[in-house]
């Protein structure tokens, strides 16, 4: 299998050459076509598997289809952690070297006024910790109408984190018709509930 298999763009394709992969992992090569393809997926998978360019790789394909309105926010992709979306955000941007999209990082303990300015200039994609991006909600900063797709990567830890209440508002103040990917390392019960509640005829995907 070769990621020039997959479906997706050659804007994408020569930014994952330039990254040195020469192959998809296994959840890349199961997970991409589905993505382009618009289904929910619900990824179990841990961290060390590629599971980031599973979900960002498609994405900025979808995201070179259509345009956006005004620009408002197309994607949103929530983590648990600081670290865990500053380390997707960079990821995005490297995998992103060949598109021209705004990426806003909304997380907590630095101050609003960055993320407010980026904000007001339009973005692309959001980057997120669940606790922030309701704050910037609350705030009136932020639009989520636009939301194309919908990444909730980690669920498990943010399940122990106590987000699940977080998580489940921030689904709701999203259109319906969005694609959700969903990703967690373990599948305890109130996460599989989470997915029943979320998920659309998901396509599951175990590495
Ligand atoms: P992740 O599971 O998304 O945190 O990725 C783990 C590491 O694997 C990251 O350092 C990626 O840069 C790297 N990686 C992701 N996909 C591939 C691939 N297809 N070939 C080689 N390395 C990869």
């Amino acid at each position: 299998m070769s990621f020039s298999e997959l479906g997706l763009s050659p804007k994408v394709l020569a930014a994952v050459e330039a990254s040195g992969y020469t192959q998809p992992t296994p959840i890349q090569a199961a997970a991409i076509p589905h993505v382009l393809d618009k289904r929910d997926v619900l990824g179990i998978a841990q961290t060390g598997t590629g599971k980031t360019a599973s979900f960002t790789l498609p994405m900025l394909t979808r995201l070179e289809q259509g345009r956006a309105r005004a620009r408002m926010p197309r994607t949103l992709i929530l983590e648990p952690t600081r670290e865990l979306a500053a380390q997707v955000e960079e990821s995005f941007v490297k995998y992103g070297v060949n598109h021209k999209l705004s990426v806003a990082l909304l997380i907590g303990g630095v101050s609003f006024g960055d993320q407010d300015a980026k904000l007001t200039r339009g973005v692309d994609v959001l980057i997120a910790t669940p606790g922030r991006l309701l704050d910037h909600f609350e705030r009136g900063r932020l639009l989520l109408t636009g939301i194309e797709i919908l990444v909730i990567d980690e669920a498990d830890r943010m399940l122990d984190m106590g987000f699940i209440p977080d998580i489940e508002r921030i689904c709701k103040l999203i259109p319906p018709k969005r694609q959700t990917l969903f990703f967690s390392a373990t599948m305890p019960p109130e996460i599989t509930r989470l997915t029943q509640q979320f998920l659309k005829n998901p396509e599951r995907i175990e590495v």
